[in-house]
């Protein structure tokens, strides 16, 4: 038996589309255009395709795009004066700061240094502390993507269930089991020095991995049934074509034999974060102009491509 492939461009477009029409519900009943501020800083090529990608679809779902695109060699305290005027310019609700930044700047005290009520990329200390001690917070666009299409896959309770994250990054990897732990799931967290990797994930009922190492995770590693999500991104080595293929951190031909569910790459994890993204947005909108946050955005959970 295969696995039910989970289709994240399917079900980001479907979040695309519910976050479009509550933009459109903001602009008619309160003369509100949720409004997106995206710094990049330098010219990292992978950056700046995000940064593209993350442009369009916001003017796509009717939000305004702001880009503020900084030279390589802006000193740090440039970039925080452009920060503090975004936090105090009203028509903008959720600021990005595209990642890595230049190894002269300190990025904690850059991202700590956003309002926390636009920190759409839910990585400002007060919303890491909110989201580990299991209050209201902006919720990291990745692993916010990662549990939607957890819970269209398994439903709303997910109370006990055996989940292993593979990885503690600050970005995905400690949010994510966050997000398992609040959802009442028994969770661990592996990481480089973890002993006996694959007899952690044969246990695991949700298996995460965020580790940034192509197709680690073999097909004798997955439990049964179990629900995989592959939030790698991993650039092959070009094949005869001279084209680099993308894949992720699981061996996927061998996982879709055993799993119940799974998301392939490219087409899974990906997608749901910029739809994420842009959910954050008008969640954060509605809370700067204290609108309630529509249900089905508060929830963020019932999606269904
Ligand atoms: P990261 O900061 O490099 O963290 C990687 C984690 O994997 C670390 O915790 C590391 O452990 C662990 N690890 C490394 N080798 C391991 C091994 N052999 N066994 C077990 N654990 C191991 O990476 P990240 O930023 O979390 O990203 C992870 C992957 O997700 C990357 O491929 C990235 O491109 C991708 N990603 C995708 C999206 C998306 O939207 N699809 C978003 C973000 C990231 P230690 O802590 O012990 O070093």
């Amino acid at each position: 038996m295969s696995a039910k492939i989970i289709d994240g461009k399917a079900f980001a477009a479907g979040v695309r589309t519910q976050v479009a029409t509550h933009v459109a519900r903001l602009k008619d009943a309160h003369q509100i255009t949720p409004g997106l501020a995206v710094v990049l800083v330098g010219e990292d090529p992978a950056s700046q395709v995000y940064v593209r990608a993350k442009g369009k679809l916001t003017l796509e779902v009717g939000m305004k795009s702001v880009e503020h695109k900084l030279d390589a060699d802006t000193p740090e305290a440039d970039l925080l004066v452009l920060i503090d005027g975004l936090n105090n310019d009203p028509a903008i609700h959720g600021i990005l700061v595209q990642l890595p930044l230049p190894a002269h700047m300190n990025s904690d005290l850059v991202i700590n240094s956003i309002d926390p009520a636009k920190d759409v990329d839910g990585f400002h200390i007060s919303n890491v502390g909110l989201l580990a001690t299991g209050q209201k917070s902006m919720v990291p666009c990745t692993p916010l993507g990662c549990i939607m299409m957890i819970k269209d896959h398994l439903g709303d309770d997910l109370s006990g269930k055996q989940a292993l994250v593979i990885g503690r990054s600050n970005i995905v990897g400690k949010p994510m089991a966050a997000l398992l732990l609040k959802e009442n799931c028994t969770v661990t967290i592996a990481h480089s020095k973890t002993v006996d990797l694959p007899a952690e994930a044969r246990r695991a009922d949700i298996l995460v991995a965020a580790v940034g190492r192509a197709q680690m995770v073999k097909g004798d590693w997955v439990k049964k049934g179990a629900v995989v999500i592959d939030v790698g991104m991993n650039s092959l080595a070009p094949d005869e074509d001279g084209k680099s293929k993308l894949c992720g951190d699981v061996d996927f031909k061998e996982a879709v034999k055993v799993a119940g569910a799974i998301t392939p790459v490219p087409g899974g994890v990906g997608p749901m974060t910029i739809a994420c993204l842009l959910q954050n947005t008008v969640t954060a909108a509605c809370a700067q102009n204290d609108i309630e946050v529509p249900e089905v955005l508060a929830n963020s959970t019932r999606f269904t491509a």
